[in-house]
This record gives structure tokens, C-alpha cells and sequence, in this order.
């Protein structure tokens, strides 16, 4: 362990609160507190304006879950930590450690823990993105009309 400070590297260190790495803030999910979620943090771990995008860790707490939800932006997603399910498009999967999702645009996705796991994930995005648009009434009936997507979706 390098005790001097590092400009370029940060230690992977986990402590009792969190899953983290030192000197990364453990944030909320959501600032605004706007959309529905459960349970969920988030670390940004890169975000250099001359990368163009932005790498960031979430963990879900066992039983949590995302925000369902889409957007123009795409994200690629790989799972570091634990289990659960995810939603995209009419797709329901379980998903586990070091398995990847993508999210293409405009596409619903929600992302579930298991009830006895968490799960977190890296999730790459652009820096320059759009907001992420809430399902209306009529988008979940739409979903909910699909009985895998009904029983998957929380909100
Ligand atoms: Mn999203």
C-alpha cells in the first residue's frame, strides 16, 4: 500500500459503509430526489472533460432498486459486485458479476438487486447527455401489458 499520495492512482478500499475506492465521495443516487428509486448510491470515479465521458459506481442495497426510466444517451454497463435483474426494453434478466448490459436510446431499463445481494455496476456515459424521462401512466400500462415486464418493473 503506497502511502504517498498519488496523482494518477487511487486504492480500491471498501470499508464497513461502503463499497468504495479512496477519495471517491459516496453520493446519492439522484440529486433532486424527483424519481422514484430505492436504495441506491453512486461514486464517480472519471470525469475528465477530455475523456468525454463519465465512469461512474452504483450500488444497489439488497431488495433496491434504479429508477425506470429512459433517455437518448446509451450506457454501457458491467456488473462488479453481487446480483439481481435487469430491465431493457422488453428484456427481464438476472444478472451477475462481470456480466455486461447495454442500454440503447430511449429504451426502458431498471435495475433490481436480489433481495439477499446488492448490486453494483459500473455504468459508462457521455459527459453530454440528456435528461432521463420518467414512464407516463399510459408508458407503464403499456409495459405492464407485458406480464414479464409487470412482475419485473418497481416503482
Ligand atoms: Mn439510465
Amino acid at each position: 500500500m503506497d502511502l504517498q499520495e498519488s496523482a494518477y492512482t487511487r486504492s480500491f478500499r471498501p470499508d464497513d459503509e461502503a463499497f468504495g475506492w479512496d477519495g471517491v465521495e459516496v453520493l446519492a443516487y439522484k440529486e433532486d430526489g424527483s424519481a422514484p428509486f430505492r436504495a441506491v448510491t453512486r461514486q464517480v470515479l472519471f470525469e475528465e472533460a477530455e475523456h468525454g465521458c463519465q465512469l461512474r459506481y452504483f450500488e444497489v442495497s439488497p431488495g433496491g432498486h434504479t429508477t425506470l426510466e429512459r433517455h437518448q444517451h446509451v450506457h454501457a454497463v458491467l456488473i462488479l459486485r453481487g446480483r439481481g435483474t435487469v430491465l431493457v426494453g422488453s428484456e427481464v434478466r438476472e444478472i451477475g458479476e462481470h456480466d455486461l448490459c447495454s442500454v440503447p436510446p430511449l429504451t426502458w431499463h431498471q435495475f433490481r438487486a436480489a433481495d439477499d445481494a446488492p448490486l453494483g455496476f459500473l455504468c459508462l456515459v457521455s459527459s453530454e447527455r440528456d435528461r432521463p424521462q420518467l414512464p407516463s401512466d399510459e408508458d407503464l400500462a403499456a409495459l405492464r401489458a407485458d406480464p414479464v415486464l409487470a412482475r419485473a418493473i418497481r416503482t
